[in-house]
């Protein structure tokens, strides 16, 4: 089966299937992902105050806050192998991110390798592949788990010290440029502080952040 028959097959299966829309609940039809309703209200902002900079300073790209739309989208990211939310996601952000950021780079936050095996595939990375082929950089799998203490870490949210070492980023992923750090949800912002710290270390000058929701 050619690319080309395939999508159009997919297409047509669209239209026949009737489909909920995972924002709204609206039929979906011939649309991919999300109705043209909610993603119209799927608006990036740039944001300066997080608990990853101690001054406040535009550094955080993301859609609004953990809920309504933002919250089921970002929960069929998760429960469903939604590749088409993932775009939609993924491109909304990237026309928030400001140019002169001068991202050269997108990278995951990388999920537990016991997770993405059992979930088989990682939310994040799919986002981070929209939003970096929408700006025109690479997405690069910099960043890797190196122990199980980030599970641990979620139960405990309050020590973040189990975080800390729970990442390390290749230098030899790094562009040299700035990069711009993707997850689904920012919530104590521990996990992305653990990314940040290690990207740093491993010589990015600047980490920006975009996160479907906080
Ligand atoms: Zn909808």
């Amino acid at each position: 089966m050619t690319a080309a028959f395939g999508t159009a097959l997919l297409g047509a299966l669209r239209t026949l299937l009737p489909r909920a829309c995972p924002g709204c609940g609206a039929q979906l039809g011939a649309h991919a992902g999300l109705c043209p309703a909610c993603r119209a209200a799927l608006r990036p902002h740039v944001q300066a105050h997080s608990p990853l900079r101690a001054q406040p300073e535009p550094h955080l790209v993301t859609l609004g806050t953990y809920s309504g739309v933002r919250r089921r989208a970002v929960r069929e990211l998760k429960f469903a192998h939604a590749r088409d939310l993932a775009r939609i996601l993924g491109e909304a952000l990237a026309t928030g991110v400001p140019a002169d950021w001068n991202v050269q780079a997108v990278i995951p936050v990388p999920l537990h390798p016991g997770r993405q095996r059992q979930r088989g595939f990682n939310q994040a990375e799919l986002l981070g592949r929209a939003l970096a082929s929408a700006l025109a950089v690479p997405c690069v799998p910099a960043l890797i788990r190196t122990h199980a203490g980030a599970q641990q870490a979620r139960r405990h949210a309050a020590q973040r010290e189990d975080l800390h070492g729970a990442f390390r980023a290749h230098e030899g992923f790094l562009p040299g440029g700035p990069v711009l750090l993707i997850d689904d949800v920012l919530t104590t912002g521990h996990t992305a502080q653990a990314c940040q710290d290690a990207l740093k270390q491993a010589g990015a000058p600047q980490v920006y952040v975009a996160v479907v929701a906080r």
